[in-house]
């Protein structure tokens, strides 16, 4: 067991106080602090603070994969660590994306390799053979949208904007209120042509501030509204606006989670979460981004199934109650301590990483013994015994992050 220290991660998007407050570390920072990683990706590893010395997570792990993952885990992943553990701190909103599913990503993969795509072009998207789910829970209120809504409330949502222009999308999805109507309307607005959502656009974002006007911002489609008009002023222009407009608003409060399945569409608003997800660099955007976007590929791994995403809380009672997820790749628990139940216990079958993000705690394997303060976080290999965790002073809150069961 060693201390870990993240990979700190400067995107435009991220905020210059979230993590530099969390981490302890003066504010505002010099620049924006979207990410911190803690896990053993290539582009940026982990460092294991081992006396004077900072070794990379990714070096350790590939020098004696068995000991670090376990004789179970490493032959699963390739000897390879097969999560990623983050914290992130999102002023602005981040890209609408989805992940592949496995079969996608290993077929995109050979298909971008057979095109002989460089890996780092920035047009690549299979970087990996990975399919990449995630989990993203909050630290403060986080703000997201995530899947399809029932093509029924979005009807009601068009028809509250009172836009002649939407009748004939309105009646799109009146006469097909499935995914089949859905996969038309996203394909029919993410692909039309620059003059058509020129027109369209600005006609749809009258109308939301109409709304918001008329409703005194007290309205049901509110939140829904307001986001589009926001993720306006961020992207004008783009086509996202419009689609955002079909997706499930979500609003999680500290300490819940979200679950992110392959061809899920999505975007990360707003706030400050843990997030979890398989070690892969599989996106594919549909626009409020810079970035690449390859409209068909997205097309081709979208799930049009309208779904109320379930919001998650930990299961159990006492000690690491876990975020219910299928996936292969990773679990997520979370440790509450207070001064009446200021000790737990944290099994170690695999690799685990622990992540302190409130108060802090002292945790104990064999005969090391570690301080971690919030923000910091501690790698135990597979070889560490049992770990148990007391609250140094008062209230601490710990997440820990492992590999997920064998399907
Ligand atoms: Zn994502």
């Amino acid at each position: 067991m060693h201390l870990l220290r993240g990979a700190l991660r400067n995107y435009a998007w991220g905020s210059r106080t979230a993590l530099a407050e969390l981490c302890g570390r003066p504010v505002p920072s010099v620049h924006p602090e979207a990410e911190m990683w803690f896990g053993a990706h290539p582009a940026d590893p982990a460092r294991l603070l081992i006396g004077d010395d900072a070794v990379s997570l990714l070096d350790a792990v590939a020098a004696d994969p068995v000991r670090e993952l376990g004789s179970d885990v490493a032959p699963r992943f390739g000897n390879r660590l097969p999560f990623l553990l983050k914290l992130l701190a999102a002023e602005e909103p981040l890209s609408l994306q989805a992940h592949p599913s496995a079969i996608q990503a290993r077929d995109g993969f050979a298909r971008e390799n057979r095109a002989r795509v460089p890996i780092d072009a920035p047009t690549r998207n299979y970087r990996d053979d990975s399919p990449k789910p995630e989990l993203v829970v909050a630290l403060d209120r986080f703000e997201a949208l995530a899947g399809f809504r029932d093509p029924h409330a979005t009807i009601a949502l068009f028809a509250a904007l009172e836009v002649p222009a939407l009748a004939k999308y309105s009646a799109l999805l009146a006469g097909q209120p499935d995914s089949s109507g859905l996969r038309a309307l996203f394909t029919t607005w993410i692909t039309l042509p620059e003059r058509a959502l020129a027109t369209l656009l600005p006609e749809v974002l009258d109308g939301c501030v109409a709304y918001l006007s008329a409703s005194h911002g007290r309205g049901q489609f509110g939140k829904e509204v307001r986001t589009a008009i926001e993720l306006a002023d961020t992207y004008p222009g783009d086509a996202g606006v419009l689609c955002s407009l079909l997706l499930n608003r979500i609003t999680l409060q500290p300490g819940e989670g979200l679950y992110l399945d392959a061809g899920n569409l999505h975007a990360y608003l707003r706030g400050v979460a843990v997030e979890i997800m398989a070690n892969s660099d599989n996106v594919l955007r549909g626009g409020l981004t810079p970035k690449h976007v390859d409209v068909p590929e997205l097309l081709r791994v979208l799930d049009f199934e309208p779904v109320e995403v379930p919001i998650l809380h930990p299961g159990g009672a006492g000690g690491a109650r876990r975020y219910p997820t299928p996936a292969a790749e990773f679990a997520l628990s979370r440790i509450d301590l207070d001064a009446t139940n200021p000790t737990a216990d944290v099994t170690v079958d695999g690799p685990n990483i622990l992540l302190c993000t409130k108060g802090s705690v002292q945790l104990r394997s064999g005969d090391t013994v570690l301080e971690l303060r919030r923000g910091a976080a501690a790698w135990v290999s597979a070889a560490d015994a049992h770990v148990s965790v007391t609250t140094s002073e008062g209230n601490a809150q710990m997440f820990c992050a492992s590999v997920g069961r064998a399907g």
